[in-house]
């Protein structure tokens, strides 16, 4: 059997814009209403196939408030893709994306900051008005600029959820590969701050 590709895959963005939301849509296909704050940061795993490849994803949900600033590095370190998410309704959380970025650099301090990889969601177009229309244009134009992907959703009516996620992990097997250190992500859980609790929730381990 191909052996198990294990990706670490952070969401960052202001809170409220829906990252918690599209993480259980993606890995458990339900969405809520109800707001529940996270705290500090929690993770999920999610096995998918991807262009052949068996891979094992641990997205890391973070708290959108200076209280994960102290997980700081433990939540970005040996990151493989970081996924930005704004909400379309709110120009204010478009506009934070720009530092998000900025501190996932600072924090994670990859090797490649000029090309790593980065995908960012416009999530909530169930709720698209003509003002998101202009945010999402912005989004556009400053992910051309720095070369970033960009995708819209709707974890509310698991509206592209699927495919953005699928293009976050073609990212960063795409990165992997072109560094050629696949082989040692083969096999390889990532460690997590809580390893009780990460053996026992990495359903692909
Ligand atoms: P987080 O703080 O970034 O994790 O955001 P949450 O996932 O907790 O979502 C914040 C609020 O926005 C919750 O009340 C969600 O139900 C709502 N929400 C999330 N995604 C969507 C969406 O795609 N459409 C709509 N209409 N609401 C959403
Ligand atoms: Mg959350």
């Amino acid at each position: 059997m191909a052996k198990t590709v294990h990706l670490k895959v952070v969401l960052l963005g202001d809170s409220g814009v829906g990252k918690s939301s599209l993480m259980n849509q993606y890995v458990n296909k339900r969405y809520t209403n109800q707001y529940k704050a996270t705290i500090g940061a929690d993770f999920l795993s999610h096995f998918i196939s991807v262009d052949g490849k068996n891979v094992c994803v641990q997205l890391w949900d973070t708290a959108g408030t200076e209280r994960f600033h102290s997980l700081g590095s433990v939540l970005y370190r040996a990151a493989d893709c970081c996924i930005l998410v704004f909400d379309v309704t709110s120009g204010a959380s478009f506009k934070a994306l720009d530092s998000w970025r900025k501190e996932f650099l600072l924090q994670a301090d990859p090797r490649d900051p000029d090309s790593f990889p980065f995908l960012v969601i416009g999530n909530k177009t169930d709720l698209r008005s003509s003002s998101s229309e202009v945010v999402s244009k912005r989004a556009e134009d400053w992910c051309s600029a720095h070369h970033l992907k960009y995708i819209e959703t709707s974890a509310k009516e698991a509206l592209n959820v699927e495919a953005a996620f699928r293009d976050g992990v073609r990212l960063a097997l795409k990165r992997l590969r072109s560094e050629d250190q696949t082989s040692d992500k083969f096999d390889q859980i990532q460690l997590t701050p809580d390893e009780d609790r990460g053996q026992s929730t990495c359903a692909c381990g």
